[in-house]
């Protein structure tokens, strides 16, 4: 079973849910949803993750962000198990991606599906320049780490960096998780470069990214790509995760 544990009145933290959760279920998991309230408290979240851990019948476990106020994730995902960890928010999880052993490591989701896009795509990723925009510990940092480990030169910046613009102009890759909407624009990259938007942002009833697609589209031209938003790194992380609970299940059964 794959457990998804949300604490949040977030209309498209909400919508996302039941979309994974559904997407797990045509792969053939049993789900379950625990819906708390957005005022729970450090100690709720990790009894429920800790309960949900000691499961025999759960084999991975997803906590959706946003927290509530006051939550820190890094307190309550100590109530989850390594072995359950599909989303790859544990520190122990994040030991071994820091220590480059990725064997057996079940990667933080949204990182593992930059990557897998780029490889989908036969994007060369060793030796290139690439630049990741922000470096959030679920996100910007992981996906950093994985472009480093598969041979990239990356820089990552951020919102304490004063011009964003000078290293995004010179990156072959470029990596956009900051949750800024259009904070990447045409001026900020050069012909050629491969985009990965990683941002959601709810607009009326449309989905949007970090991206502003139409200037930068212009601006990397025939030769550069785009991962956009809607499509590209979110359907991929759904992907990843139901994969990775897979792998979960299997090493939990012993297989
Ligand atoms: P976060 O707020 O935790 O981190 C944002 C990072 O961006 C920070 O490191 C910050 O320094 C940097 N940043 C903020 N403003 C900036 C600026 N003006 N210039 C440069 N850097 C700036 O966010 P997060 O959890 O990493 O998520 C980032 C985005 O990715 C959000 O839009 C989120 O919704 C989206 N997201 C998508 C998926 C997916 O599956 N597609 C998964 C997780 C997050």
């Amino acid at each position: 079973m794959l457990a998804a544990v949300a604490a949040t009145e977030d209309v498209a933290a909400l919508i996302y849910t039941e979309q994974l959760l559904k997407q797990a279920a045509t792969a053939g998991f049993a789900v379950k949803k625990i819906s708390l309230p957005a005022t729970a408290d450090e100690a709720e979240i990790t009894a429920v993750l800790k309960r949900l851990s000691a499961d025999a019948d759960v084999a991975g476990i997803i906590l959706q962000s946003p927290l509530p106020d006051g939550v820190e994730r890094t307190r309550v995902v100590t109530g989850i198990v390594a072995e359950k960890d599909i989303d790859g928010i544990t520190a122990a999880s994040a030991a071994r991606l820091s220590a480059g052993d990725l064997g057996e490591a079940l990667l933080p989701a949204t990182a593992a599906a930059v990557m897998e896009l780029l490889g989908a795509h036969q994007i060369e990723v060793r030796g290139r320049r690439a630049v990741v925009v922000g470096r959030s510990a679920v996100v910007g940092r992981p996906v950093a780490q994985l472009l480093s480990l598969a041979g990239a030169q990356v820089e990552v910046v951020h919102s304490k960096t004063p011009d964003m613009g000078i290293a995004t102009r010179n990156a072959q890759i470029l990596v956009v998780a900051a949750g800024v909407r259009a904070l990447v624009r045409g001026e900020h990259v050069s012909p050629g470069c491969v985009v990965v938007d990683v941002g959601i942002h709810v607009q009326g009833d449309q989905i949007v990214g970090d991206v502003d697609e139409a200037s930068v589209r212009d601006a990397i031209g025939e030769t550069g790509a785009l991962s956009p938003v809607p499509g590209g790194v979110g359907p991929m992380t759904n992907a990843i995760l139901v994969l990775q609970a897979a792998q979960a299940a299997l090493r939990l059964a012993g297989a």
